[in-house]
């Protein structure tokens, strides 16, 4: 069933990637780590079907924040970040999935992995935890190019300032900030072994992000002890491949 969602606000998280909320008046409601699928339909006719991640926490008023990373020479994402405007009527499909969430009666530690805008859905769960006042502890591994393609940026250091219970760790592929302790370098075994939780804690993982990226920390993840059983994965790849 498809819906209309109204844009009321747009924000700029980075050079290329914006946040688009939407109020949506026959919302059903979601769980953090779902996504919903939007479709653009052209004066034509043509239209095309692209996921998004929910970035927002579930809500009452019908809101639905997504946050969209602009893919060069793509079809949808160009649009999503530079055109649509406040006021614009988006048409959009869900929220899909009952796997990759996060429920706030979880109790047991949180393993968050983001790569690049693979951390929309892990948003939609740190912030689904504050609001629900939940002591849940949760920490996060951020993996992202650099310092200024870092999404959510003052909200995440504004949280983990507040809550010991939220661990932040950022993982810098090109670019450092200055005095950055380690060189740029993907995620790697010893950054799993020094920051993520201990695997006998048996903490439930969610790992987001390109294709490749997801597979490699989930590899890590395993050879450092996780339960696989306990690794749960959205690969952001072009849709329609996901599996
Ligand atoms: C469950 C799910 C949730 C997603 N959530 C988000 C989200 O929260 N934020 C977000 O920005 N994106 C998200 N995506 C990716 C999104 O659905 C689109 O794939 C992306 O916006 C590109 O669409 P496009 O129409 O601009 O590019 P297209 O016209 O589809 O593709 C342009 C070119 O880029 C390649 N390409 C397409 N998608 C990707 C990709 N994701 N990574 C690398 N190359 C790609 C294509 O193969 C093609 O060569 C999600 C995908 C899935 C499956």
């Amino acid at each position: 069933m498809w819906r209309v969602g109204t844009v009321i606000a747009l924000h700029d998280e980075t050079a290329t990637a914006r946040t688009i909320t939407l109020e949506v008046s026959d919302w059903p409601g979601h769980v953090a780590g779902q996504h919903v699928d939007v479709r653009l339909t052209a004066s034509d006719g043509y239209s095309a079907v692209r996921s998004y991640s929910i970035a927002s926490a579930p809500n009452s008023e019908g809101r639905v924040e997504l946050t969209v990373e602009r893919l060069p020479g793509g079809e949808v994402s160009p649009y999503l970040t530079q055109e649509i405007a406040v006021g614009d009527r988006l048409e959009l499909r869900g929220p899909i999935g009952g796997w990759f969430v996060w429920r706030t009666q979880q109790p047991e530690p949180i393993q968050l992995m983001a790569g690049g805008s693979g951390i929309v859905p892990l948003m939609a769960m740190i912030r689904s935890r504050v609001l629900a006042g939940s002591t849940a502890p949760f920490r996060v591994l951020y993996s992202v190019r650099e310092p200024e393609a870092v999404f959510y940026r003052e909200e995440l250091q504004a949280l983990s300032d507040q809550d010991h219970s939220l661990g932040l760790t950022y993982a810098y592929t090109r670019v450092t900030p200055k005095n950055w302790p380690r060189p740029p370098s993907r995620i790697d075994a010893a950054l799993i072994a020094n920051t993520t939780w201990p695997s006998k804690l048996v903490p439930t993982c969610y790992v987001c992000g390109p294709t490749s990226f997801v597979e490699s920390a989930s590899r890590l993840l395993t050879a450092s002890g996780y339960d696989p059983d306990k690794i749960r994965t959205e690969r952001f790849g072009p849709t329609g491949e996901r599996q």
